[in-house]
């Protein structure tokens, strides 16, 4: 479902619930916001009175008289200099939610309030949250009671009869951003026996046909035309053939180079013979999410018709364990011609980017991206709220920090020492792929960089902590964040 631009007076539109995000102030901000003047008494009351704190999280449903909407629901932004995209983002998702709880139809979303971000940045977060308030994974749920209801429709309101400028890009913006967002989460949630490598390769298929780009698919005979050897030996100890997915798009001029994103995509990982621990295997259905997070941007780049050239890269297979895996000390030789000792085979997430990397930079590309949810060190370093960013280019640590900021999805840097990479050299090959437990982030990151050229600008996300979430938040539930998502849609739509 869209969000949509609608005009109409607060008081007197037939809604279930009009949603209205509210600063921690001395008022100025509700007495200020015209179209809420019909209610300005009534939420300062609730304010005085304690029933209602307008900080981040907090929400109030009031129940109104008949003739306008049935019911207000009122969400704290907090104070004004704290409200970040992702404060608005989360606020309007609670405030959807909360209509979702109160089983309302149709709800209305007041514009946040004047002077946050540059306006239109916070029209679109609020756009952005309310879509994604909608969000919950329960296809795979059959009885109707167990299903949670959704609004059948939603719209921002405004009183002037033209909604103001920039607002009908930032509406269209939010929803193919939502929509993105939605398709990852579902590749990412739905579970490894319906989400495999080919499967993914046809998603791929799809969306090249529906909306132009081209699709390149390499099987496993490809691979090995290609010697894809440490692809291969990921792929090999999984009954499901493993795919090589590129997708390219040309929205802008023809001849420059692309940018590349390049998205892991392990459909299951068990660990290989390095098995994981039962608890620890349960949720790895989502360590395909920075190949997730590829094909959705650049389905959106092509339906927002972004003026950029992409290829999007999704190496896909599974890690399991069987009679045909690549075993601890195994000597793979990747595409690139160096060769790789396997130390641990639950490190098979650089394995399959070594050779999708290599690839990539058959477009000759103007610059490189990688997404993955690559080591559990860097959950540890910065939590599950922050992806790592590792780069060879202050250009695009500085612009992928900027986009981060204004996606609300939040990145951190980390450094690339040249002198750890004596934490990988090996015995008997060009390197080992695991270093041990220190500096765990920084060694997957120095490992990648072996594979690409000093002269390509490269940067590679760590996105282990953010991909997917434990506890629910009100723009994303339990599970598949879809993270990346928005980061790369703000970081393309800047250039
Ligand atoms: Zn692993
Ligand atoms: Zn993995």
């Amino acid at each position: 479902m869209d969000i949509t631009l609608k005009k109409a007076r607060a008081d007197q539109m037939a809604a279930g619930a009009l949603i209205v995000l509210i600063l921690e102030d001395d008022g100025s901000s509700l007495t200020d916001r015209a179209e809420l003047a019909p209610y300005a008494d009534l939420i300062c009351r609730r304010i005085d009175s304690g029933d209602f704190e307008p900080k981040p999280n907090r929400s109030l449903v009031l129940f109104l008289h008949p003739g306008g909407p049935e019911r207000l629901i009122l969400v704290g932004l907090g104070k004004a200099d704290s409200c970040r995209y992702d404060t608005i983002r989360a606020a309007a998702a609670k405030g959807v939610r909360a209509a979702r709880d109160h089983k309302v139809e149709t709800a209305a979303l007041l514009p946040p309030p004047p002077g946050l971000l540059t306006g239109v940045e916070a029209l679109e977060a609020a756009a952005v949250g309310a879509l994604l308030g909608q969000y919950d994974f329960d296809e795979l749920k059959t009885e109707a009671t167990e299903k949670t209801k959704r609004l059948s429709s939603l719209c921002l309101i405004h009183e002037g009869s033209k909604p103001p400028a920039g607002w009908k890009k930032a509406v269209d913006a939010a929803n193919v951003t939502a929509r993105a967002v939605t398709m990852a989460r579902d590749l990412i949630n739905r579970p490894a026996n319906l989400v495999y490598p080919e499967v993914l390769a046809e998603t791929a298929r799809t969306i090249a046909k529906e909306r132009g780009l081209k699709a390149t698919i390499l099987g496993m005979e490809d691979a090995e035309k290609r010697k894809m050897g440490s692809f291969l030996g990921v792929a090999q100890g999984s009954r499901r053939p493993g795919r090589i997915i590129v997708l390219e798009y040309q929205g802008g001029s023809k001849g420059k180079p692309p940018l590349a994103l390049v998205g892991k995509a392990i459909t299951f990982d068990s660990g290989g013979l390095s098995l994981k621990t039962p608890e620890s295997m349960v949720t790895m259905k989502t360590d395909m999410s920075g190949g997730a997070a590829v094909l959705a941007v650049m389905e959106a780049a092509a339906v927002l018709k972004l003026p950029v050239n992409l290829v999007g890269i999704v190496p896909a297979t599974e890690n399991m364990p069987d009679g045909g895996a690549y075993r601890p000390g195994d000597v793979l030789t990747s595409m690139s011609g160096l060769t790789i000792e396997v130390i641990s085979t639950d490190a098979e997430g650089r394995m399959i980017l070594a050779d999708a990397l290599t690839l990539a930079q058959e477009y000759k590309p103007a610059a490189i991206i990688d997404l993955a949810t690559l080591t559990g060190a860097c959950v540890v370093a910065l939590g599950e709220k922050c992806a790592g960013l590792m780069t060879t280019s202050d250009d695009l640590a500085k612009s992928l920090q900027a986009a981060a900021q204004a996606s609300g999805e939040r990145v951190w840097p980390l450094p690339l020492f040249d002198d750890y990479n004596e934490l990988i050299k090996s015995d008997v090959a060009d390197m080992k792929n695991s270093g041990g437990r220190n500096a765990g982030a920084t060694v997957g990151g120095l490992f990648l960089k072996k594979f690409v050229s000093d002269q390509i600008p490269w940067a590679h996300v760590d996105i282990a902590g953010p991909a997917r979430n434990d506890k629910a938040q009100p723009d994303a539930p339990v599970g598949g964040v879809g993270f990346g998502v928005q980061l790369l849609l703000k970081y393309l739509r800047n250039q």
